[in-house]
């Protein structure tokens, strides 16, 4: 699934192409979370922002035209609409005879045009906390987030309300760095105050490689990431602890498969 550094990275390839292009056409999927695309016709698109996995573009009517990636999606701008891709979702024709595509095999994404700013329409994005690299996210409003509640920290960290925009590969490398075991559900204000820094610290390094390529990921360019050659513990089951060298295990919680240093990350 695409995190924080993945949809980053479209936002900067994409944010210079499309500010001032108006959209002279759009056709979507018929499901109704991708035919919003839509009501972009005859706007012309404006600044590209990013709130945690929620790319936010402003279009000059007032509205803006919200994407969010789910587990498979991708936004890149072509010369012609393909027409022999059963997994494009939504397409959108701009001025200058460009396209933007919205690719999308598991059709987890969605797609929604609203008023600037209301997003009730949205819940998990009225709900969510800062935004990760945002100066909001410090490690005082992490702390106080995490302790008022009782599930477990990968579980409240993948809800989006302590913080937007992490997912469970960087979830999983930076409850490692900051050596909090994946089961714990409240922890110190040292430990929130470790994590917190850790979180930023995999954030930026994974935008730094242009995001992490596993399987599905691509950049508005087509391009992978490279990140998947830094990942020091996610996917990295049974193979020695890059710090101490114990065996890496897994184990299932919440119905996610969680990988931590048994050594490194105590219960
Ligand atoms: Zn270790």
């Amino acid at each position: 699934m695409p995190e924080l550094p993945e949809v980053e990275t479209i936002r900067r390839q994409l944010a210079p192409r499309l500010q001032g292009r108006r959209v002279n056409d759009s056709h979507s999927h018929e499901s109704e979370k991708f035919t919003p695309a839509k009501e972009a016709i005859g706007t012309t698109f404006q600044t590209l922002n990013r709130k945690g996995k929620y790319l936010i573009a402003s279009l000059d009517d007032g509205r803006e035209l919200i994407v969010h990636l789910g587990m498979t999606g991708s936004l890149t701008i072509v010369a012609q609409p393909p027409d022999d891709d059963p997994y494009i979702r939504a397409w959108w024709q701009l001025d200058g005879d460009e396209t933007l595509v919205y690719r999308d095999v598991r059709r987890f994404g969605r797609i929604r045009c609203v008023p600037a700013g209301q997003y009730d329409t949205i819940p998990t994005l009225a709900a969510q906390g800062p935004d990760a690299l945002s100066p909001d996210f410090t490690a005082e409003s992490f702390y106080q987030a995490l302790r008022n509640s009782r599930r477990r920290i990968p579980t409240q960290l993948l809800s989006q309300k302590p913080v937007a925009g992490v997912g469970n590969i960087y979830s999983t490398e930076a409850l490692w760095i900051a050596g909090v075991h994946p089961a714990k559900r409240q922890i110190s204000r040292a430990a929130a105050a470790k994590l917190h820094a850790a979180l930023v610290q995999v954030l930026k390094a994974g935008l730094a490689n242009g995001g992490t390529t596993l399987r599905d990921y691509r950049n508005a360019d087509g391009g992978e990431g490279s990140h998947q050659d830094a990942l020091a513990c996610y996917g990295r089951s049974g193979q020695p602890c890059l710090s101490c060298s114990t065996p890496l295990q897994h184990r299932v919680y919440d119905a996610r498969t969680l990988t931590f240093c048994p050594q490194c990350q105590p219960r």
